[in-house]
């Protein structure tokens, strides 16, 4: 039998997996205080839900997608991001009647892509969806929340928020032709990819990771240029917003995301300490996609982060609750420390017995596990319903009545 986990693909367990824990943690808290709820979705869905909603160009769909057939024969795929499946559900459970929306999600994606620091073939999403608000105002809202999600983590001063407008479909087809015309003249100088995507989807190729592609975009013309008086005035709004907020945000004219379904705002949370895969949370407005899987007319902005890039970048261990070490002196009091173990858990405390050893062992092993005090029972202490209580930090220890345990220990 092969030992070894899939390529790409790691067993997430102690520190690491404690720090993933803490950014779902608190990434729940803060999007609940924005008003949004859980969703989840299945990891599955019909690869149609991707390839025709992410775009038929896309990294993701032309070379990262899990595609598999069923033994009922259906084309199915590992859900390589959370937005198609959120609309899909949004779509077919109905929840037209509930607009404004607000949903968040969590849990793995899957891409196959060549594995890296900070580049996974299962990874884990963290991202939200805001439904039925066309304003700038729920740009504004949806990337300060973002920030504060970061800043929460501690990673305020790490991070830098870019952003860009895309403007609307009009303002799009303005930039798209000026593009292709611009990166007609340097077609030698692309990447073979990129000479692909040049008429069926030009602007993918500003967010090309090639060196030779890059050169070409540097003198590309700028985004900015090609937006229409609407397109400006909602990006205008936006950064408004931002400035009102205190959010400090750089306008990057060459940002887009590697999706179709963008349009307006898009913006990265960006560091430098990993090295290419420095985004740590992307997303953007989405107008148009809810009616292309057949919801209806119904804007749509969001973002996602992605788990474990954010937990790489927490340098501190993450602080738990340092236990109590219950420690019976002898094997006649092993089912009274026992009971005295649980009864200190249901009044709330973290508890840890030794289950084996003798006394000085047991002592050992509280230290090993930092525990911050000992509840040393001994038979004559017991018969006159006490117990010892060391503190472990200082070594000081006293009688305590069993009545008085729990308050003394917390
Ligand atoms: P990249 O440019 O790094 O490939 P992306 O544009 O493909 O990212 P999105 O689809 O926007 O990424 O996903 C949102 C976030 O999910 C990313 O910013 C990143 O933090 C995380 N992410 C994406 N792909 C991976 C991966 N293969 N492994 C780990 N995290 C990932
Ligand atoms: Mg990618």
């Amino acid at each position: 039998m092969k030992t070894q986990s899939v390529r790409g693909t790691y067993d997430l367990y102690g520190e690491a997996k404690k720090k993933t824990k803490l950014v779902t943690r608190i990434g729940e808290s803060v999007v609940e205080k924005y008003g949004f709820e859980e969703i989840e979705t299945p990891i599955f869905e019909f690869t149609e839900v991707f390839a025709r909603n992410l775009g038929d160009t896309s990294d993701i769909v032309t070379k990262e997608m899990y595609c598999f057939e069923d033994r009922g024969g259906e084309s199915l795929t590992l859900r390589p991001e959370g937005t198609a499946g959120a609309i899909r559900a949004f779509v077919s459970n109905g929840m037209q009647q509930n607009l404004p929306l607000k949903l968040y999600y969590q849990g793995p994606m899957f891409r196959y892509e060549r594995p890296q620091k900070g580049r996974q073939r299962q990874f884990t999403q963290f991202g939200v969806e805001l439904l039925g608000a066309e304003v700038p105002q729920a740009d504004v809202e949806v990337i300060a929340m973002a920030y504060e999600f970061l800043e929460k983590l501690g990673l305020q001063g790490q991070v830098v928020v870019e952003v860009n407008s895309l403007g609307d479909e009009e303002s799009r087809n303005a930039y798209r032709t000026k593009l292709v015309e611009y990166l007609r003249g340097h077609y030698d100088e692309l990447s073979d990819d990129s000479k692909a995507r040049l008429e069926r989807n030009p602007l993918r190729i500003l967010d090309s990771k090639e060196d030779c592609d890059k050169a070409v975009v540097e003198n590309a013309p700028l985004y900015a240029d090609s937006l229409n008086e609407k397109s400006k005035e909602f990006f205008r709004q936006v950064l408004e917003g931002l400035d009102k907020l205190g959010i400090k945000y750089r306008v990057n004219n060459r940002l887009v995301r590697g999706l179709d379904y963008y349009s307006h705002t898009v913006f990265e949370l960006v560091t430098d300490k990993l090295g290419a895969q420095g985004t740590v949370l992307a997303g953007g407005r989405y107008d148009g996609l809810v009616a292309q899987m057949g919801g209806g007319d119904v804007a749509g902005i969001g973002w996602a982060c992605g788990v474990e890039r954010l937990a790489m970048l927490l340098d501190k261990p993450v602080e738990t609750e340092r236990p109590i070490a219950v420690v019976p002196v002898c094997d006649d009091v092993n089912v009274d420390a026992v009971e005295i173990a649980q009864k200190l858990r249901l009044s709330g405390l973290k508890v840890e017995q030794g289950y084996s050893g003798n006394m000085k062992k047991r002592m050992v092993r509280a230290n090993k596990i930092n525990a911050r005090a000992a509840v040393i029972i001994g038979p004559d202490e017991l018969a006159k319903g006490e117990v010892v209580v060391k503190n472990l930090d200082n070594g000081e220890q006293k009688n305590v009545s069993l009545n008085d345990l729990a308050k003394e220990l917390k």
